[in-house]
Order: structure tokens, then sequence, then C-alpha cells
């Protein structure tokens, strides 16, 4: 069987949405597990995932349930991928980084420093005998501080683009590829971890780009898909068990991190204000496939 656990996650309402459009939550929460959500003509449609994170949720929550078991089985050699999915402005970086990867406080911090503290913890708890080394993407790292330096360093030259929904829009897939290995007498075992900050999965019409920018948001939203074909076509074994992952780059990348008994946690993040709710739909329905 996969290993796919989907959770929503809606970030609080912005001063735009409750100032600007006067918004409401549109969200009523039933349990952790599912919610019911007003689309855009007010009919009500019920959700469920393995989780569901609402306004106000700690980032250290989303961290442990979402986060900590495949921090632990990467250590162990089971692969992992952490991946956030949603419209520009839903969230998906601020719970992949938080406000910063350096320097925010405790409670703000996002699953990214926390996986980096995290991978080092598990291997200090290991038995003495195994000897680790931890690759991130081409770097040799030594240490949580030197590894989170670099992470910030790649943040910075992350090429951003600005579109008509009037902030800093993503414009790529961020990925961050951690490679753990475990060596014990002369036995080598290999663990990767695979986080990744999709580009924003808005229709590329709705961010009003032209020219070459449109091309691009065409292009994203083609890997975005091809990436919902893959998770899909894991959840339903009966299909002849074709998984498309040669459809697009994004998907070659995650190939080892994504099915056989590697461990992913999806994490779609909406806007709960109803001016978004056509977006928001499209990312939930987007998850409901994936399970
Ligand atoms: P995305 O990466 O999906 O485009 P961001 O993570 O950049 O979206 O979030 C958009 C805005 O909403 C940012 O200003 C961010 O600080 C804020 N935000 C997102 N999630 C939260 C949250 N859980 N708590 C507080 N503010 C948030
Ligand atoms: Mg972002």
């Amino acid at each position: 069987m996969p290993n796919i656990r989907v959770s929503a996650l809606f970030r609080p309402l912005s001063l735009k949405e409750k100032f600007e459009h006067g918004d409401s939550v549109s969200i009523r929460a039933i349990d952790t597990e599912s919610f019911i959500f007003k689309d855009e003509k007010e009919e009500e449609i019920k959700f469920h995932f393995d989780r569901v994170f609402f306004q106000g949720s700690q980032q250290a929550d989303i961290y442990e349930l979402l986060a900590l078991p495949i921090v632990k089985g990467v250590v162990d050699g089971v692969n992992g991928a952490i991946i956030t999915y949603g419209q520009t402005g839903a969230g998906k970086t601020y719970s992949m980084e938080g406000p910063g990867i350096i320097g925010c406080n405790e409670e703000q911090k996002g699953l990214l420093p926390r996986v980096v503290d995290g991978l080092f913890n598990a291997i200090k708890l290991s038995d003495d005998m195994t000897r680790y080394t931890i690759k991130l993407s081409m770097i040799s790292i030594s240490d949580s501080a030197e590894a989170l330096r670099s992470l910030s360093s790649g943040i910075a030259n992350r090429a951003v683009g600005e579109t008509q929904m009037n902030m800093a829009s993503s414009r790529s897939h961020c990925i961050y590829i951690f490679l753990i290995q475990q060596e014990l007498k002369n036995e080598k075992r290999y663990g990767k971890l695979i986080l990744v900050d999709l580009a924003g999965s808005e229709k590329a019409e709705r961010t009003g780009a032209e020219g070459r920018v449109l091309e691009e948001a065409k292009t994203i939203n083609k890997s975005l898909s091809a990436l919902g074909n893959v998770i899909n076509a894991l959840g339903s074994p009966g299909k002849g068990n074709h998984i498309p992952y040669r459809d697009s780059k994004l998907t070659r990348i995650l190939q080892d991190a994504l099915g056989g008994n590697s461990q992913t946690a999806l994490l779609c993040c909406c806007s709960p204000s109803p001016s978004n709710a056509s977006e928001s739909l499209s990312t939930l329905r987007f998850g409901a496939r994936a399970k």
C-alpha cells in the first residue's frame, strides 16, 4: 500500500481579505479530520482528510504530525517526501519555512528548519556504532547551523515574479533534497528526504500573466497535474500499476521519494476566505483525489 498522508491547512484571514473584501471565515470545522466548505455558490461540501489544520494551528503540530514520522523513517533508510500545494498566498512557504528560516522565533519556525533539527537529533539518538553523513542537494554539510545558512542563501536566489495577485508569487517549485547515508560495519544504507514548496497552483489565466510568464505558468500547471496523476495512480493500485513518473521533470525528481515504501505527506494549503473559494476548492479536490 502506498503511504501517502494528505492534510488540509487553512491559514488565518489576511488583512486584505478581512478589511478590503470584508470576508469572514467560510470553513466550518467538524473535527480534526473533516470540515464543511462553502463553494462560490454557497453550496456546502464536506471534506475529509487525514488531518486538518484550521486557522490558529501551531507550526510545531504540523511538524510533529506530518513530518516527524517521515524524518524518523529517513534516518532508518526509508525515503520520504513532504510537499506543500496550493494557490499563491495560501501559506505554502510559511508552512515550509516560517517567516524566515533563520532567526524567527521558535513558535513560528516552519517545517524546513524543524526537519533539519529533527534529522540531527534523530542521528544523535541513534546507536554510536553507525556513522551518518548528511548531504543537502549538492553540498556536504556538517551541522544544523551550516545547513540553515546554505538553505538561506539558496532561498535568496530563488526566482520570484510579481503577478496581479499582488504578492510575491513563486514562479518555480522549490525543492530541497537531503541524502542521509548510514554506515555500519562497511554496510551502507541511504535515505532520501525531499521537501517541495510547489509553485502556486492557480490557473494560468488568473495570474494575469502574458508571454513568457504565461508560458511558465502553463508549464507549472502541467507539472502539478503530472504530480496529481502520479499520486492518484499510487493510490489506485488496480490500474495496471503504471505510475507516470516520466511525464514531468518534477515527478522524475520525486520518483524515488514517492511510491514504493516511501512515506509522503501532502499539505494542501488554502485561504479560508470566500473570495478565494474557487482556488481553495480546486486545491481541496487535488488533495481529495490523492487519497
Ligand atoms: P504561498 O507560499 O502559498 O504563496 P505564503 O506562505 O507566502 O503563501 O503566505 C502568504 C501570506 O500569508 C504571507 O504574508 C504569510 O506570512 C501569511 N501566512 C501564511 N500562513 C500563515 C500562518 N499560518 N500564520 C500567519 N500568517 C500566515
Ligand atoms: Mg511561496
